[in-house]
């Protein structure tokens, strides 16, 4: 049976149960958007209790980021240009269309009071420093994926055309176990729920680390291109994301790295970063667009070591959403939070089609975390030397230029018709859906692979949608 005959079955629907707030808990009243005729609908998803997790005093991830974030973006008023929605937390359900059953289950018992009882089961899940046990842990990670993915819903409904989480983005989490300060990969989550109803699904990174987890996952599809923009030297975090990682089988040209050295600056960046994406924009035709904007690429970050500032930061997301295509934008990494917070509010900026004064408001609460300038634009731009040189930069553009030459057709997916009103399923007959989509697509060819570890030179390393 096809997608459409079941749909033609039902003949009433229940409001969506899955998405907390149906309705917006705030709508904007006028719509000011207007940018070249696209007039983005943008939806900002959020939950205040987010941030008040805490990895440890001296962990440098720290979620009350979003909350200076939130702060900003409402001092600002950008609320008033996007329909808000207070986020659910993903159940485990959801949390196990990615992860594995043991791993997760592995996250609901332990505490920081329990975890000496689970000697044997830190080491396996690569429990340490980077990823510590932390009060409500669990709940942590059911809020920002519940985020992601119920901006995901926002956009295959057609309710947004751009949807926000920043509280998402942690694209290092793996299916067996956590990575770089990211527990479950609320990424990957998302992406397998547009690939649902989108046939082709583009992933661009911008954080200062490479989008391990994401490339993992996706490596041997073709409905999925993942590029990532990173520092890369073999050593840095996570070691992988050399040029030369193209993606395997029917993926094969489907991944794209873009290794980068310390101290980047905005002009070298912007440029690169057009000159790639706007060939892989025009070849693989995306139906849906995920970028993850991980501000620890600043300058002056806490971790980082380019020079960027958050103009040319945010010159890639507004150059992404000029091709029109519907939008996740996430978080990620991102260690100095004053400098956090202001990136993001001027990305929702950048998307909400505002524009922003620099001097920051007036009436901000925590307005002495940006003290001494009190600007949107404090000058990050030159604690590093640039060690990309021009003919570095050049040798690397003709390369991914040459891995893009491989990408000349787009696949072309058959999908089912995609149901006019998604959103407002139950949860049973979404079930139903998603297990027959599941069966239809390449998705049914996930499967539980043996745990396994991955050899970043090994060309045959498995990916997790086993093709
Ligand atoms: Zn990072």
């Amino acid at each position: 049976m096809t997608l459409a005959s079941w749909m033609d079955e039902s003949s009433s629907f229940a409001p969506d149960a899955r998405t907390a707030k149906h309705t917006p808990f705030f709508e904007p009243v006028v719509n000011s958007f207007n940018d070249g005729g696209y007039r983005p609908n943008v939806s900002y998803h959020y939950n205040p209790n987010v941030s008040a997790y805490h990895y440890g005093v001296r962990h440098p991830m720290k979620p009350f980021r979003l909350m200076l974030t939130d702060h900003l973006v409402i001092g600002y008023k950008l609320h008033e240009q996007m329909d808000l929605y207070e986020t659910r937390r993903a159940t485990e359900e959801e949390l196990l269309n990615f992860h594995s059953a043991d791993y997760i289950e592995f996250l609901q018992r332990i505490t920081p009071e329990n975890s000496t009882k689970f000697a044997d089961d830190l080491k396996k899940f690569n429990i340490g420093d980077d990823c510590p046990v932390f009060d409500g842990m669990y709940d942590y990670c059911q809020y920002y994926a519940g985020a992601s993915l119920d901006a995901s819903r926002k956009l295959i409904s057609g309710m947004s055309d751009i949807a926000i989480n920043w509280s998402g983005g942690l694209h290092h989490a793996k299916k067996y176990e956590p990575s770089g300060f990211c527990y479950v990969n609320d990424i990957v989550m998302a992406i397998l729920n547009l690939l649902r109803v989108h046939s082709r699904i583009l992933y661009i990174d911008i954080d200062l680390h490479h989008g391990d987890g994401v490339q993992e996952a996706f490596y041997l599809t073709d409905r999925v291109m993942t590029v990532s923009f990173h520092k890369y030297n073999g050593e840095f975090f996570p070691g992988t994301g050399n040029y030369d990682e193209v993606g395997v089988g029917k993926g094969k040209h489907f991944a794209l790295n873009v290794p980068l050295q310390d101290g980047i600056d905005d002009e070298s960046y912007v440029r690169l970063f057009k000159s790639v994406i706007e060939p892989v924009i025009a070849k693989f035709r995306p139906t849906a667009i995920i970028q993850q904007c991980g501000a620890d690429s600043l300058g002056c970050d806490r971790l980082g070591c380019f020079n960027l500032n958050i103009k040319a930061h945010g010159e890639c997301v507004k150059y992404v959403k000029s091709f029109g295509v519907p939008m996740l934008c996430l978080g990620g990494g991102g260690y100095t939070p004053r400098n956090v917070s202001r990136l993001w509010c001027y990305e929702t900026s950048v998307l909400a089609n505002v524009e922003l004064n620099s001097k920051l408001p007036d009436s901000l609460p925590f307005r002495s975390w940006f003290q001494p300038d009190y600007s949107l634009h404090p000058n990050l731009g030159d604690r590093f030397e640039n060690k990309n040189t021009k003919k570095y930069l050049d040798n690397l553009r003709v390369q991914l230029l040459e891995n893009l030459r491989y990408l000349n057709q787009a696949p072309s997916v058959q999908m089912q018709e995609i149901p006019p009103d998604l959103q407002n399923i139950t949860d049973d007959k979404e079930a139903q859906l998603v297990d027959r989509i599941k069966r239809e697509s390449e998705i049914d060819k996930y499967k539980d692979a043996e745990r396994y570890y991955v050899n970043k030179k090994d060309e045959s390393r498995r990916g997790e949608l086993l093709d």
